[in-house]
């Protein structure tokens, strides 16, 4: 398993439990604001498995999760075996994906290994080539894999949520109507304000103001009762 590195604790990754986070490397998205460029740009994975492995066996009853975060976790091959060998601890697992790896998010989902999953909707379907820092055959060619993972989700096989973050230069009004068309029947929503972290993949981008995310919002809550915002 390819691990890039591991935040020992945190009580915001994983929501209702105390966690640690640990990082896979690489991603098949170039999202502009990705505030991980260089793990998913640089990294290797060369942080040891057995290392993870030895932590959380020396946080067993302090810890009560982990949560799964890249990069792109689910572009691991080996991720049935890893979940599992966390499970074996006794953990409760959250991952992070931006849904282009369905068949692996259903085999994880259907085997009971994963509590909480958080999808990444990166903007309306017809803008997810600029928001995903796509060509648009790349685009063309991941957008059925996004939708397959967000239906399969809808379908409420596990706790989840959709949840977007929100760029000054990427995102309007009407994108958030249209994000609500394509989402309608969705319970909760997360809208997160962008931060620029200083390791972004391209610099310069800002955030919206907080009245233009109580709009998104107002937008979205006619397709979706539970609006919440993140960082505003
Ligand atoms: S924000 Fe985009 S580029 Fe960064 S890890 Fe997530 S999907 Fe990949």
């Amino acid at each position: 398993m390819k691990i890039e590195g591991i935040q020992k604790l945190t009580l915001l990754d994983f929501p209702g439990r105390v966690a640690c986070t640990v990082f896979t490397p690489g991603c098949d998205f170039r999202c502009p604001f990705c505030h991980n460029a260089d793990v998913v740009l640089y990294g290797e994975g060369a942080y040891p498995e057995e290392a993870l492995f030895s932590f959380l066996q020396t946080r067993k009853g302090k810890l009560t999760g982990v949560a799964i975060t890249g990069g792109e976790p689910l572009m691991n091959e080996d991720m049935l075996r890893f979940v599992s060998r966390i499970r074996e601890l006794g953990f409760a697992v959250k991952l992070d994906t931006n849904g282009s790896y369905p068949e692996r998010l259903k085999e994880l989902v259907r085997g009971g290994l994963v509590d909480y999953v958080a999808v990444d909707v990166k903007n309306c379907r017809e803008k997810y080539a600029a928001t995903g820092g796509l060509d648009e055959a790349a685009a063309a060619a991941l957008m059925p894999k996004v939708c397959e993972s967000i239906d399969f989700l809808m379908t409420k096989p596990v706790d989840f949520e959709f949840r977007t973050t929100v760029v000054k230069e990427l995102h309007e009004d009407d994108d958030f109507r249209r994000i609500g068309e394509w989402l309608a029947g969705d319970e909760k929503f997360f809208l997160q304000a962008f931060k620029d972290s200083g390791n972004i993949l391209s610099p310069g981008l800002s955030a919206h103001s907080k009245e233009d995310m109580e709009r998104f919002a107002d937008i979205l809550r006619p397709y979706i009762p539970k609006i919440a915002l993140r960082g505003v």
